[in-house]
């Protein structure tokens, strides 16, 4: 159960990225469309950086994936074959009191009777299946015949494409496909900020195998994930793996883990990573009559692959990322005296800006040459933001605010005017510890390179 403070958290949170300029509420001057969530300046290189390090774990430092980019636009047999048009739905309740559409499973009970969590109504529809797939029309008519689906997930393409990629790629089992992209779900609640949006994107890699690989290699993803989100600052003592029992599994499914975030509204999935057999192959091989056999040269076999898909959320995890890394402490001001400052804590290599840069005083023309010398050095590796108004002291908090894991400072003794050693020096402050040495400048990007990549 989250208390009141992990509310007040949540909120806190929820205003930092607006008003930084993480996330947005969506044609938000127009009173916002549910669900859907623009992510500002800070937010969108957050979000790459997630993607970016995924995509090289994932597929560059590996001989054994490769990558696409399916289109989003989806056929419908291709849908119908997966089990989407038949099955992707979620129970649905209508409250008759506050007309509020309810997921099923959301309802509240109290002393065994269910009641709408809105109003507290208890004069509620049965449940119903209601499908969470976005139908669009391809083309001016709009027939059955032009019925397309905006993709509900990414693993389809993925699963439509695989003869085509494995005929080209020459690789052998087990070899995976990725892929990250724009999913959509027609989800009846969305909420808790962009955990459950309608529009997100996801991050999905199909690992396919021989059958009798299958159940070890989902215990090998499922290590690999947990060591992937350490690798991003989100702790493990907040990460927690649900061995998805029998009844709640997909049929097909002989295997599923849901990698959970201690969030501030409770411990949620994160991602799923799931043994699921050759349904998905098969499936498609019956339908579309064209087979996904592999053939193997060695025992000379012919069968259908087994999979394993990790599956993840990159708006939940730049979420987790974010709830990780918010902290409030103490920082002194100018006068030494102690402040409270808001700090996000991110870890460097997913920090949106990785180092500010300062001449101590904005009037005073060599400090501000010399800190666009050091803007100029430090921009073709890595993320700068230079910044030469108000107090330095506002300045670092603005940047702590943002996460930003690196401040350099241009000051008189940079210029030599003190003591001609430390001439084209700075200072370069932590932005965790909060300390500050005296650094070269010639030094600055050896130093701050490893950190940051
Ligand atoms: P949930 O049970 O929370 O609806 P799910 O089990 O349906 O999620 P999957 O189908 O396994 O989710 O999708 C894989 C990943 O995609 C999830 O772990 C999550 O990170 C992300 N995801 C799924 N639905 C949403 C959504 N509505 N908003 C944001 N991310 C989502």
């Amino acid at each position: 159960m989250s208390t009141p403070t992990d509310a007040q958290r949540m909120e806190k949170i929820v205003s930092l990225c607006k008003r930084r300029g993480f996330i947005f509420q969506s044609s938000e001057i127009y009173g916002g469309l549910n669900g859907a969530w623009d992510y500002g300046p800070l937010g969108v290189e957050l979000k790459r950086n997630l993607k970016n390090y995924w995509w090289r774990v994932m597929v560059h430092e590996r001989d054994d994936v490769v990558g696409m980019d399916g289109a989003i636009l989806t056929h419908p047999a291709v849908l119908k074959a997966s089990g989407h048009v038949e099955g992707f739905s979620d129970p649905m309740v209508d409250c008759r009191t506050c007309k509020a559409h309810l997921r099923a499973d959301q309802l509240v009970e109290k002393k065994g009777v269910k009641q709408c969590p809105n109003c507290g109504g208890k004069d509620l529809t049965e449940a119903r299946q209601f499908n969470l797939m976005f139908e669009t029309h391809v083309g001016a008519s709009a027939e059955e015949s032009s019925i397309a689906y905006l993709r509900p997930e990414t693993a389809q393409s993925i699963f439509v494409q695989f003869k085509n990629i494995l005929e080209m790629s020459r690789k052998k089992l087990p070899f995976g496909i990725a892929q990250i992209g724009k999913a959509f779900r027609n989800e009846i609640n969305p909420r808790n900020f962009t955990f459950r949006s309608r529009e997100f994107e996801q991050m999905e890699l199909e690992y396919f195998c021989r059958p009798e690989q299958g159940m070890d290699l989902l215990e090998y993803w499922k290590e690999e994930r947990l060591k992937f989100y350490e690798n991003i600052g989100i702790a493990s003592a907040k990460l927690h793996v649900l061995n998805v029992p029998d009844a709640e599994r997909a049929f097909y499914s002989k295997g599923t883990y849901d990698i959970e975030y201690e969030f501030p509204f409770g411990r949620q999935e994160l991602e799923g990573v799931a043994y699921r057999t050759d349904y998905d192959l098969s499936q498609h091989q019956k339908a579309s009559g064209k087979s996904l056999e592999y053939f193997d040269e060695e025992t000379r076999e012919k069968f259908v692959p087994h999979v394993v898909e990790p599956s993840a959320g990159v708006d939940r995890t730049v979420l987790a990322m974010i709830c990780e890394a918010y902290a409030e402490d103490e920082a002194p001001n100018d006068k030494g005296q102690m402040e409270s400052r808001v700090v996000l804590r991110l870890h460097p290599r997913m920090a949106p800006i990785k180092c500010a840069i300062f001449p101590l005083l904005k009037n005073k023309e060599p400090l501000v040459a010399k800190a666009k010398e050091v803007v100029a050095l430090l921009r073709p590796q890595m993320t700068v933001f230079y910044d030469e108004t108000g107090a330095i002291g506002r300045r670092y908090r603005r940047q702590d605010e943002i996460g930003t894991p690196f401040g350099v400072t241009v000051d008189f003794e940079t210029l030599g005017e003190r003591d001609p050693a430390l001439r084209d020096t700075v200072t370069l402050r932590d932005r965790d510890s909060m300390q500050q040495e005296r650094v070269a400048i010639k030094d600055l990007a050896g130093r701050l390179v490893s950190r940051v990549v």
